[in-house]
């Protein structure tokens, strides 16, 4: 890769008013310095953020209130355990009580979340927030080898056509190329094999379960790909997944943990440990409920205009007492059990089922739905609803239900709509969104 490759690419981000090459420069070696420097901004950066959580939004003034807790009694890391813990449930059913009444949302990004919880709800990142998890996601990536310029195919979800000729152009100036995980043919997947050996590019990143078809897919048809480093995020990473992803692209590759409402919270280092990034995150591990794995508990140390404090990620995991040497000073964490996203079968082969997301993410007033496809054509959506909820709501959600799967399976779907009072968590106490469960199982 050279030097004018890099060039371009940070000019580039500049023409489009982007921080994150200047930001990744500022963080790369924050995490490499001694443990009592990285502990001690980490210190500040929380203090700093409940103290702006605390006097700027009401949800949080109300919630500290109500344990006596005051910003200034945050002393030590830990102090931070007097405050009370926050579920998607609480910003699903106050979301302005925690947005900060010093930012303007309407110069943030409004983001809308369902994805693998199925409770869906809206909330806001701020530019820098957006530009600083960018530089985030490219230290950890640094960590596996690549460089600023250097190119990268990611396979994720895109609504909108993503692989045509000036699209093409367009990622050629970023040296990001996108590779639409919503039409993950085999015949699409053909054409990636030959796009990346065409273009160079020897790293990957996206879904854990959209690289593990490609890895697959190459493995079938013996075709050999090999990259420099595959990076997996926003699902769980399992085993069988990574063995045939590191088999088929020759490489080791990188588990990268986060959520779109808190990004950067651990990554994994070459010794294959999770760091938890401690100038992103303080995490905890905390016993919610019995019978049941530690859930995992995150603050966020930046997004000024939705702050997260003592956040229940909705995942399992625990955070470790021993240490990595591999030069990374932070504090190691594991992710236990997890959900996963369960693909969709279609006519033209399994579809990744976050496509089933904008179902859901535009109404309002469903706190969990859940949809089950027994048959090609043959589904059951259930819907929690809240209370206030009208006949309007659920026609608006069966209308919109018939377009998606209609465009997705193309030919006309039959769905049973059920709206029952609570949708549970299944035996292991996690909470599925999707799955393919047939009607008469033989
Ligand atoms: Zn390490």
């Amino acid at each position: 890769m050279g030097a004018l490759t890099s060039c371009r690419v940070r000019t580039v981000a500049r023409f489009n008013h982007q921080k994150r090459y200047r930001l990744f420069d500022q963080i790369r070696n924050n995490l490499t310095r001694p443990a009592e420097q990285i502990a001690a901004d980490h210190l500040a950066s929380l203090q700093n953020v409940v103290t702006h959580a605390y006097t700027t939004t009401i949800g949080y003034r109300r919630l500290f209130d109500q344990v006596g807790f005051t910003p200034s009694q945050l002393q030590r890391p830990e102090d931070i355990q007097r405050i009370p813990i926050v579920t998607k449930r609480d910003f699903q059913t106050h979301p302005q009580d925690f947005q900060s009444n010093i930012v303007d949302p309407g110069q943030c990004q409004k983001k809308s979340t369902s994805g693998s919880t199925g409770t869906p709800f809206t909330f806001y990142r701020d530019w820098d927030y957006l530009e600083l998890g960018h530089a985030g996601t490219m230290r950890c990536m640094a960590v596996a080898g690549w460089e600023p310029g250097e190119a990268l195919g990611i396979i994720w979800g895109y609504e909108k056509e993503v692989e045509n000729s000036l699209n093409r152009f367009k990622q050629w100036a970023k040296q990001t190329y996108l590779l639409n995980a919503f039409k993950q043919t085999e015949t699409l997947m053909s054409q990636w094999a030959d796009f990346l050996l065409r273009r160079r590019i020897r790293y990957l990143y996206g879904y854990p379960s959209s690289l593990h078809q490609f890895a697959e897919f190459l493995l079938r048809c013996q075709r050999s790909l090999p990259l420099r480093a595959v990076f997996c995020t926003a699902e769980k990473y399992f085993d069988f997944e990574r063995k045939s992803i590191e088999r088929a692209f020759a490489c080791k590759s990188f588990d990268l943990y986060g959520s779109s409402e808190v990004q950067n919270v651990a990554f994994e280092c070459t010794r294959g440990r999770m760091h938890i990034a401690l100038d992103f995150v303080r995490l905890e591990q905390e016993q919610l409920r019995t019978h049941e794995p530690p859930s995992l508990v995150v603050t966020s140390l930046h997004n000024s205009v939705q702050p997260f404090i003592r956040y229940d990620l909705g995942d399992f995991g625990r955070v470790l007492a021993d240490r990595c040497n591999c030069g990374i000073n932070t504090p190691l964490m594991e992710i236990l059990g997890g959900s996963k996203y369960d693909f969709l079968l279609t006519p033209a082969g399994p579809l990744h089922s976050a496509v089933l997301e904008r179902i859901f993410n535009k109404i309002t007033s469903i706190r969990r739905y859940q949809i089950i496809q027994h048959a090609l054509h043959d589904y059951t959506i259930r819907c929690e609803l809240e209370a206030s909820a009208s006949d309007e709501t659920r026609r608006q959600i069966e209308m919109t239900a018939h377009t998606v799967l209609l465009e997705i399976v193309r030919q006309t779907p039959t769905i049973q709509f059920e709206y029952p009072t609570a949708i549970t968590s299944g035996p292991n106490g996690k909470y599925r969104f999707i799955y393919r469960s047939p009607r008469n199982p033989q």
